[in-house]
């Protein structure tokens, strides 16, 4: 996955200011940086929840082309594009985003079910899969209101492993958990990351970013201010904002 020269804006404020990063098969790219410096909205662009205002994506090697309306405001040309970039990428949100009204089992199977026409059988045994696999089987009946939220993590996790995506977008997967639940999370993307998929993650967990992460990319007011291989930056930080933004976290 590649992201070249990527600028977005809402209205007069430009929040990204022309940002490349690229993600090779099976690396894991975390981003971090400060509140507002713009790392959502990167992950949003990236699988189109936001139109960029310019610049290049590229999914498997695909481009996504946008243009500008007659109102100044991007678009993405093909629609079927647009849903054939999404159902590739699986996104994790901070709060977990289940659908409240389906069990477990019915938020892994809705999407392939009715997205991608899959048989109802296929869709299941997948998603029992899965279940299994981030430690939910036991629950694929319950609604997500009665679990705690690092289960409703590991279910949102396995919903978005069910669309069998190239690659996966995790924005502060663990920042809305209490402290003794972050680890269960953290355990299930180390996992994915050891199977080699491509991800890109945004978190404030430091000691885990610099633990999984091929890649590190700090973010300051929409751009990348330093970027490079975990111990690379973390041992020898360039800038004095990124010094401090490192002290900080301890
Ligand atoms: P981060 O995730 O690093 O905290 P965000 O990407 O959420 O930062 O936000 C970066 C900046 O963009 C902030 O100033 C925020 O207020 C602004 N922003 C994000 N989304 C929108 C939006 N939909 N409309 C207007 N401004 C937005
Ligand atoms: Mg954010």
């Amino acid at each position: 996955m590649e992201v070249v020269k990527l600028h977005k804006s809402f209205g007069d404020h430009e929040v990204l200011k022309g940002i490349s990063l690229c993600a090779r098969k099976g690396e894991v790219i975390s981003l971090i940086g400060g509140s507002g410096s713009g790392k959502s909205t990167l992950l949003r662009c990236i699988n189109m929840l936001e139109v960029p205002n310019k610049g290049l994506i590229y999914v498997n090697g695909e481009g996504i082309d946008t243009d500008i309306d007659h109102n100044g405001h991007p678009f993405v040309k093909d629609q079927k594009q647009l849903l054939d970039i999404r159902s590739r990428l699986g996104m994790v949100f901070q709060n977990f985003n289940l659908w409240p009204h389906r069990t477990v089992l019915e938020n892994l199977i809705e999407v392939p079910i009715h997205v991608f026409g899959e048989s109802k059988k296929v869709a299941i045994e997948r998603a029992e899969a899965l279940l299994e696999r981030v430690g939910m089987a036991h629950k694929r009946d319950e609604y997500p209101s009665f679990l705690s939220g690092g289960q409703q993590q590991r279910v949102a996790i396995a919903r978005a492993l069910a669309v069998e995506p190239k690659a996966m977008l995790f924005d502060e997967p663990t920042s809305a958990l209490d402290p003794e639940l972050v680890g269960e999370v953290l355990k299930v993307i180390h996992s994915l990351a050891d199977e080699g998929r491509t991800m890109i993650l945004v978190t404030h967990e430091m000691a885990f970013a610099r633990d999984v992460s091929s890649h590190i990319a700090f973010l300051h007011q929409g751009i990348i201010e330093e970027q490079g291989k975990p111990e690379e930056i973390f041992n020898n930080p360039k800038s004095e904002r990124f010094s401090q933004f490192i002290n900080a976290q301890h």
